[in-house]
């Protein structure tokens, strides 16, 4: 069998990883087009304290935590260990003692099916900003220890290198069009030449619905803007910091290289606007620096724009396009994708051959409104 996957962001090269070990020929396409999610996505693995309350989405996602710790031992095993993959733990910060005791007991509930939650504890203000020291003074927390945080520009390329080392083959074009008939794909056009396959994944985020709609398909995905801000302090070991999760949707992480990630604009209705905007960054600043005003002499060090692929609600679209053979859809993963992507890509490539994916997939089929 020879499958083709159009786009190779975390949940295609997911699937072209997953499908690779399987022993399947895989074409991926991808020119790494400016505003892909996966590269700007912050990287917050923790489902568990989510107000989310749609069973099928924490389906995806609590699975989707769960199996991190698996991919990164199986990647491994085929050299890429460069993944910034770490359970770094959260901490639920901000808002009265009711809003805690509530993020509480909601954590508690979950993690009785989810031990790889880790435990939850209560932080005094101290003891928060021992762990994350540029916090406000007085901010008691929510420790949840399970929470980790990953790169998705690092996990995403180790899985697309080392399906390639199991034979996949990646290449830069630029897909322009589906072949085949209503009822059938066939391969995909590309800017200059065609490529056949007998399963076409499309998993190119955003910029999906064109090339459906000359089949009469309409995929009900639009891009969500999110403006995001890498900020450096010189010389502090951030390596272990946890993730701070506010009541709203700002957030902050750090990574190893003394870097703290301060995020994220939600900007719907951008289109494909590849900006940044003073509104935007002034938003993002203001959070942060309220939440973490010991960040204020940090070092602004790079700033990344992604367009989240949003779906018409939080449930990714997934699965085969109904009354088209040879047609996957991989989308819709909205602002938990690096959580969901590697678990939601092993699923297709269970689908793709002809296996019962492990989380049945009839909740999320692709082309609902
Ligand atoms: C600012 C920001 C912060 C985020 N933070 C988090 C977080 O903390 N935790 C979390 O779980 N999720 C987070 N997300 C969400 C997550 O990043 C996305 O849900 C996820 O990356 C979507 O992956 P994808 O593979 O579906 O799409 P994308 O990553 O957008 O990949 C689509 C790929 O398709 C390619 N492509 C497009 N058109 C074509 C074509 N015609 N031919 C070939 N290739 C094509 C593109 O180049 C791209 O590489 C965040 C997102 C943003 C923007």
């Amino acid at each position: 069998m020879q499958v083709i996957i159009v786009g190779g962001g975390i949940i295609g090269a997911s699937a072209a990883y997953h499908l690779a070990l399987a022993g399947t020929a895989v074409t991926v396409f991808d020119p790494m087009l400016e505003g892909r999610a996966t590269a700007a996505g912050a990287g917050i693995i923790c489902p568990w304290s989510s107000r989310v309350t749609d069973p099928d989405w924490y389906r995806l996602s609590s699975g989707g935590a769960r199996y991190y710790p698996e991919l990164v031992s199986k990647l491994a095993e085929d050299g890429e260990t460069d993944l910034s993959y770490r359970r770094v733990g959260a901490l639920c910060i901000e808002g009265e003692e009711s809003t805690l005791d509530a993020t509480e007991a909601r954590v508690r509930a979950r993690m009785q099916a989810a031990p790889e939650a880790g435990t939850v504890t209560r932080l005094s203000a101290k003891e928060a900003q021992a762990l994350f020291p540029p916090l406000k003074e007085g901010t008691p927390a929510l420790h949840i220890s399970g929470s980790a945080r990953v790169d998705g520009r690092l996990i995403s390329a180790a899985m697309l290198r080392a399906a390639a080392k199991h034979g996949a083959v990646i290449r830069t074009d630029k897909v322009v069009g589906l072949l085949g008939t209503e009822s059938r794909v066939t391969g995909v056009r590309l800017e200059a030449g065609e490529a056949h396959a007998d399963e076409v994944l499309l998993a190119n985020g955003a910029w999906a619905p064109p090339l459906l709609a000359p089949l009469g398909l309409t995929l009900a995905v639009e891009p969500q803007r999110g403006q995001i801000i890498h900020l450096r302090l010189p010389g502090q070991d951030t390596s272990q910091w946890p993730v701070l999760l506010p009541m709203s949707s700002h957030y902050l992480l750090a990574f190893d290289d003394s870097r703290v990630v301060v995020g994220a604009t939600r900007e719907v209705g951008s289109g494909f606007d590849y900006r940044l905007t003073a509104g935007g960054i002034m938003q993002v600043l203001q959070q942060a620096l309220g939440v973490a005003p010991g960040l204020a002499s940090a070092t602004l060090h790079e700033t990344r724009i992604g367009m989240r692929p949003m779906g018409p609600g939080v449930k990714p679209l997934l699965g085969r396009a109904h009354g088209v053979e040879g047609l996957v859809i991989g989308n819709g993963l909205g602002a938990g994708g690096l959580t969901m992507g590697p678990y939601t890509g092993a699923l297709l490539a269970q689908l793709i051959l002809g296996q019962t994916p492990e989380v049945p997939l009839e909740a999320y089929a692709p082309l609902r409104s």
